[in-house]
Parts: structure tokens; C-alpha cells; sequence
């Protein structure tokens, strides 16, 4: 990653793909866009998406393709069609995942009144954690009823995009970081997110911090996002709400984003390839040109992105539109992505009169080597197990009978919940159970317990004839408790 303060004068490598639909269309728009502005340059071109995964390739892209990003690092990428079926993974899920593209950087901004908005003031950046959480995808079907996801939220995981987001807002001069989490629920999992959040929070006094229950923050985003700056949160939250911020902003077909790693990063638009679109000369080449400013500022080109975005900003200002942000009365003319790309480049080296110009002087606001914290390792203790079990059609209190036969060698029953609801030893009949159930052991002396004792445990299961289908070990750190309590334990 660079890290100069100098505009780099060199030409730099880049890799480009064309993508489907509308891609082939946006991207040689901004190409031009991008030569004629000066920008320093050498494309390697490489083919992703339809054509690849038609070849039977199920990640949509060839090694050989993989080759250049690990060489350029850098990379810009026009949408692609992601075929319907099962079989096909997602590209833009493999590539951030593979390069370590941890942080995706998505700012929302409203063009009023040049652009339809409810929201005139809006310029709001989304730090979305790009790499856990529900995103992992490690899912499973446990029983005839029931299915699981597993929501992983890692403490190197969140040091990283939280730092990334303070580091953002310092780099870019914005004045508050807010953090979107669900921890009243989600005690572990975005508890540590939120912990992380204030830990980090304390390097940047400089910045204002707050942090808000995901429903009522995005309720207040959709309602005041005036009163927001850059927000960070969780990949799911994330993804939602960078979507629903650049919609209320004006369009999901103006934004750009950047995929931001330690060592590579990829550069795009937020909308997919509108295939009903394609090769009609129609579309709007702005989501992706927004994109590749951000490339232009992590590439340290900060002169030709200040340039290509004050030109697109006196277009916009100018009413030249394409169909999709056209307005009677405030457009002054309907053009399609190349006649737009070609009022950009006659723009070049102006800038706008009524809409904010932007400056690009700073430093590249990419973010050099992450400083994650060194923790003392815990005091970690076994102190029980959570057994679950595949049982259809038994009330709570028969499987509590049942189970409380296997009590034993420093182990007993203490709970069960069904949905995470204690339903043993007592419960009440209303509550609705499923054939997936959370039998709890501890140790009855109180302490810890060894795994030969959870594993007689499983052997008991195994004699009683229960299908068991999981464990998960509790355990405390340094005296504390790693485990949930079920509701009403
Ligand atoms: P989409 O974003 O492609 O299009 C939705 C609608 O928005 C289009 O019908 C069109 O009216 C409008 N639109 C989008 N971009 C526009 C532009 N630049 N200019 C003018 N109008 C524009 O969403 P979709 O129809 O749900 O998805 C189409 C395909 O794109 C799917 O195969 C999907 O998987 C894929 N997709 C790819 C990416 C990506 O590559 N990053 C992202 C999202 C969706």
C-alpha cells in the first residue's frame, strides 16, 4: 500500500475487468474518462464472470486472472452476472475473501438539487466489515426442522475495521465515527464488535464517537442521515445499509466502493449488470467512475481523481444525465454512457459552481499495515457442555426425565431450552418447541471439567440411544463467561 504523501508520478499497474450486461458499456466509459484526464496507467485486461463460469469454472474466474491481481493488487471491476442456480459461487464473495479484502468503504452522498433525494444533505460514509460474520457462510441443517447459520465475529476481525474506519475519518477530515451494532441480543458476538469500538475509540479524540442499536440507527439514518458521518458495522448490517444509504442519497446507481485489503483492493460499482440494460448505450457509468476515483486516491493519483470528480460533479450540475436520474425540469439534457462520458472529459479542469467541489490533496487514504492490539492470553476454564439434541414430538419435561439418567462422573443436567427459550426444569406450555434441543451439563462440584468426562458424557448419550448432533464447550475466560444464558435461565 502506498503511503507518500506525493502524488505518484509513475504509471501504475491496474487490472480491469469488463464484467456482463451493462459492464462492457460503463467500464470503456470510464476508461476513457480516466486517459483523457491523464490518469498513470498500464490496464491488464482479464475476463470474469458469465463466460467463465458458462466454461464451467464455478468461482466465474481462471487462475490466470488471479495472477494479475496478485500482481497489480490493485483492481477495477465492471458488474457481472451472477448465474441462477446452485453450483456458482459468488465472485465478489471469493475475491474479497481470497485477496483479504477486509473493509468495503461505500459513501453515500446526495447531488440536490441536481439529483432527486428526500434527503438534501446527506454525505455519509459506510465502513462495512467485509470478511465474517454471517458472511462465513458455515451453515448446516441439524434436524428435519431446523437449520443454522454461524455468525463469527472475530477480535482481529473488528480491530481492523473499526481502526480502518478512524483511520478513514482522519485521513478524509470527517468529524464522527458511529458504530451499528446489536449487542442488547447479541451479548458475544457484537458485544466484543462494540468493546472493540470503545477500545479503539480512545486513539481518536479528535474524532466524536457514538454507537447505536442497529434498528434505531438505521431508523434514524433513513429518517436524519444528515446527522451522520462515517458509520461503521458488522458485513450483514453493512451490506443492508449501504444499500439503503445510497438509495435515499439518490440512487444505488450512483455509487461507487472500494473493497480495501492490507495488501490488495478492488474498486466498483454497487449495482449489479442490469442485463435488461445491456448494449443499448443507456446506462449510467457514474456508480463505476465514483469507484474508480476511489482506485485513483488509494493509487496515489490524487490529482487526476480530483479532477475526473469535479468534472463529473459540473456534468451532474449541468442536468447532462442518462435516463435514470433524468427529471423534467432540472435536467437539461437525456444522453446515453457515452455522450455522458464525453461531457465528463470536456469538463476536465472545471468545477462545480453550486455542488461542493471535492480536493484530493492528502495522502492516499489507504490504510498501511494494521495495528492490531497484542492481548495477554486468558485464563480459560471447561466448566460444562451444551449437548444438542435431535428429538421430534417429547415435552420438555419427559426429556429432561430422560436426560437426567445421564447425570454422572462430575457432570449433571442444569437446562434445557429449545430456540434458545429454557423450557427445563421448569417451563411453560405456551412456549412452542422444536425437535432441536440445548441440554446443558456442568460440573456439579462447581469448577472445571475435562473433556474425558465430556466425552463419557457423549458415550452415555450414545448407550441411552439419543441423537445427539452437536456440542459447544462453555467455557470462562479469565473468570468471565463465554456462553449465553438462555431467555428466563
Ligand atoms: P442491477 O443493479 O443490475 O439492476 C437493477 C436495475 O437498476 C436495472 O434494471 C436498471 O433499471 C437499474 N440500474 C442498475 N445499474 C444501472 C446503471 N448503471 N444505469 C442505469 N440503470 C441502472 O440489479 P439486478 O437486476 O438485481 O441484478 C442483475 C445481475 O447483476 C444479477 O445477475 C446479479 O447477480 C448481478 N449483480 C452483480 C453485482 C456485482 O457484480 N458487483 C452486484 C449486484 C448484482
Amino acid at each position: 500500500m502506498m503511503a507518500s504523501n506525493t502524488a505518484v508520478k509513475t504509471n501504475t499497474a491496474i487490472t480491469v475487468a469488463y464484467g456482463d450486461g451493462i459492464g462492457p458499456e460503463i467500464m470503456s466509459a470510464v476508461i476513457h474518462i480516466l486517459k483523457e484526464a491523464g490518469a498513470r496507467l498500464d490496464i491488464e485486461e482479464i475476463e470474469i464472470g458469465e463466460k467463465i463460469y458458462n466454461k464451467g469454472i464455478s468461482a466465474g474466474i481462471e487462475p490466470a486472472a488471479w495472477e494479475s491481481l496478485r500482481r497489480t493488487k490493485v483492481f477495477l471491476k465492471a458488474p457481472i452476472t451472477t448465474p441462477q442456480g446452485g453450483g456458482f459461487k459468488s465472485l465478489n464473495v471469493t475475491t474479497r475473501a481470497t485477496l483479504g479484502l477486509y473493509a468495503n468503504v461505500r459513501p453515500c452522498v446526495s447531488y440536490y438539487p441536481y439529483i432527486k433525494t428526500k434527503h438534501p444533505v446527506m454525505d455519509v460514509v459506510i465502513v462495512r466489515e467485509n470478511e465474517e460474520d454471517l458472511y462465513c457462510g458455515i451453515e448446516y441443517r441439524q434436524t428435519e426442522q431446523v437449520t443454522q447459520a454461524l455468525k463469527l465475529i472475530t477480535r482481529p476481525g473488528s480491530e481492523k475495521i473499526v481502526r480502518y474506519a478512524f483511520e478513514y475519518a482522519r485521513k478524509n477530515n470527517r468529524k464522527k465515527v458511529t458504530c451499528f451494532m446489536k449487542d442488547n441480543i447479541l451479548k458475544e458476538t457484537d458485544g466484543l464488535f462494540h468493546k472493540i469500538f470503545d477500545e479503539i475509540a480512545k486513539d481518536y479524540p479528535d474524532i466524536t464517537n457514538e454507537h447505536w442499536i442497529v434498528d434505531i440507527g438505521a431508523a434514524k439514518l433513513a429518517d436524519t442521515p444528515e446527522n451522520f458521518d462515517v458509520i461503521v458495522m458488522p458485513n450483514l448490517y453493512g451490506d443492508i445499509l449501504s444499500d439503503v444509504s445510497a438509495q435515499i442519497a439518490g440512487s444505488v446507481g450512483l455509487a461507487g466502493s472500494a473493497n480495501i485489503g492490507d495488501k490488495c483492493a478492488m474498486f466498483e460499482a454497487i449495482h449489479g449488470s442490469a442485463p435488461r440494460r445491456a448494449g443499448q448505450n443507456l446506462a449510467n457509468p457514474s456508480g463505476l467512475l465514483l469507484g474508480a476515483i476511489m482506485m485513483l486516491v488509494h493509487i496515489n493519483q490524487p490529482d487526476v481523481a480530483e479532477q475526473v470528480h469535479n468534472a463529473w460533479l459540473k456534468t451532474i450540475e449541468d442536468g447532462i444525465h442518462t435516463y435514470d436520474i433524468y427529471q423534467d425540469g432540472i435536467s437539461t439534457e437525456k444522453v446515453g454512457t457515452k455522450e455522458f462520458s464525453n461531457a465528463v472529459v470536456a469538463r476536465l479542469g472545471q468545477k462545480p459552481q453550486k455542488l461542493k467541489p471535492v480536493s484530493y490533496q492528502s495522502a492516499p487514504e489507504g490504510f498501511s499495515e494494521s495495528k492490531l492490539s497484542v492481548q495477554p492470553r486468558s485464563q480459560k476454564a471447561l466448566v460444562g457442555v451444551d449437548v444438542y439434541v435431535d428429538y421430534p414430538d417429547i415435552l420438555p419435561q419427559e426429556l429432561g426425565s430422560k436426560l437426567e439418567q445421564l447425570n454422572g462422573d462430575g457432570l449433571k443436567l442444569t437446562m434445557i431450552s429449545n430456540r434458545g427459550t429454557k423450557v427445563w426444569p421448569h417451563s411453560f406450555p405456551e412456549t412452542f418447541c422444536t425437535d432441536h434441543w440445548r441440554c446443558r451439563f456442568m460440573s456439579t462440584e462447581g469448577g472445571s471439567v475435562t473433556h474425558h468426562q465430556v466425552v463419557s458424557l457423549l458415550q452415555r448419550f450414545e448407550q441411552a440411544k439419543l441423537d445427539f448432533i452437536k456440542t459447544e464447550h462453555l467455557c470462562t475466560f479469565d473468570g468471565q463467561k463465554g456462553y449465553s444464558l438462555s431467555q428466563g435461565e
